[in-house]
């Protein structure tokens, strides 16, 4: 087969990555993205700006690629159905508007038996009242959040009763986990039964915002291959192709639970990019592409850690080791608890 082109909506760093990894081999990006500023226009072969509802230049995007996928999942369901007619939409939309959703995508969970916290929909203040039982928990926007945006932290039903909140968007309450550790599976699915998945990678996160992710996690060989076996079947069930990541919590007496299913690359994965032989990057880019499926192989440990707000300026200006790897996002704004660039240091294994 000829390479294809991909298009790629959305122009964040994950785009970035995307599109280096496909340069690497040999594969043509054009990134679309609502933000003239994108930093990944910096790194793919073209680069087309308009808004996500804009039809003609949605179209002339579609009318220069061969396949589309996403960096980002928030994309309107609708939106990645219309593109899906005429090039295909890889992972394809019906997995998105699963796991665009809070609710829907805990209530896909538990159908096929995989462990979550215990949540409840709330629509309006009596569901508030009603649930107070699922205290301390986590109160969630079911859509558009990242980053721990949208979220509310909730101790007791009077922390509940001063929240003033606006029941035009829906949100759901979760039982919050006494948490040992955080992890991630990242999982590249090349069709039924065939996938590449990386060592459970283990996350720190600090005000909701991913900090620091390492390999190999610090847990034991119950929950690890508990984790794989989860990421498998999460792929297999979806019927996903590409690359796909399960964030998963550990709690203080060894449970598991899945907290949310990333229907793209993600950021606990950057580290792939120096540690393994092939990234996650590149994985996303070959399965999507009908590519030859590579094995994946370990060659060093890594550890990451993410450059947010101001972090950056004191990296641009350092001078790193052989081991260790700096990547500038090249955002044009420094903002705080926004995400500027990372660091990869890689040891033997
Ligand atoms: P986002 O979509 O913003 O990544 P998450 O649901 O992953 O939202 O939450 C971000 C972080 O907040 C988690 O990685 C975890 O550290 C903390 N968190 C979220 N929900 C819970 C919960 N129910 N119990 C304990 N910690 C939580
Ligand atoms: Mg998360």
């Amino acid at each position: 087969m000829i390479n294809p082109i991909i298009g790629i909506i959305g122009g964040g760093q994950l785009g970035s990555m995307l599109a280096i990894a496909a340069k690497k081999i040999n594969i043509k990006t054009i990134i679309f993205s609502d933000d003239i500023d994108s930093p990944a226009k910096n790194f793919s072969d073209e680069f087309l700006c308009g808004s996500y509802d804009d039809e003609n230049k949605m179209k002339e995007f579609i009318n220069k690629v061969d396949i589309v996928t996403f960096e980002f999942e928030n994309i309107p369901y609708k939106t990645l159905k219309k593109i899906n007619e005429s090039k295909r939409v890889l992972p394809k939309p019906e997995i998105n508007k699963i796991v665009q959703n809070r609710l829907s995508e805990k209530d896909f969970l538990n159908k096929i038996n995989i462990n979550t916290t215990k949540y409840v929909s709330i629509k309006n203040d009596k569901d508030l009242k009603s649930n107070i039982d699922l205290l301390p928990g986590m109160l969630k926007t079911c859509t558009m959040g990242y980053d721990g945006k949208g979220q509310y932290k909730i101790n007791s039903s009077q922390e509940l009763e001063n929240l003033k909140l606006d029941f035009k968007k829906e949100f759901i309450l979760e039982k919050l986990i006494n948490l040992k550790k955080e992890i991630s599976v990242i999982i590249t699915r090349y069709g039924r039964e065939r996938y590449e998945i990386y060592e459970p990678i283990e996350n720190v996160h600090e005000d909701q915002i991913l900090k620091y992710s390492k390999i190999p996690s610090d847990i034991n060989t119950t929950i690890s291959k508990k984790s794989e076996d989860w990421a498998i079947k999460i792929s297999e069930e979806l019927d996903y192709i590409g690359t796909l990541c399960i964030e998963y919590f550990i709690d203080k007496n060894d449970n598991l639970y899945v907290n949310e299913i990333a229907p793209r690359v993600h950021n606990s994965g950057h580290l792939t990019i120096n540690s393994h032989n092939i990234s996650q990057f590149e994985n996303h880019i070959r399965a999507i592409s009908g590519l030859d499926q590579i094995k994946i192989k370990k060659i060093y440990d890594a550890k990451m850690i993410n450059l947010i707000g101001d972090d950056i300026s004191t990296y641009r200006k350092k001078k790193f080791k052989d081991n260790e790897f700096f990547f500038d996002y090249l955002k044009k704004e420094i903002k705080k608890k926004r995400k500027m660039g990372h660091l990869t240091v890689i040891e033997k294994c």
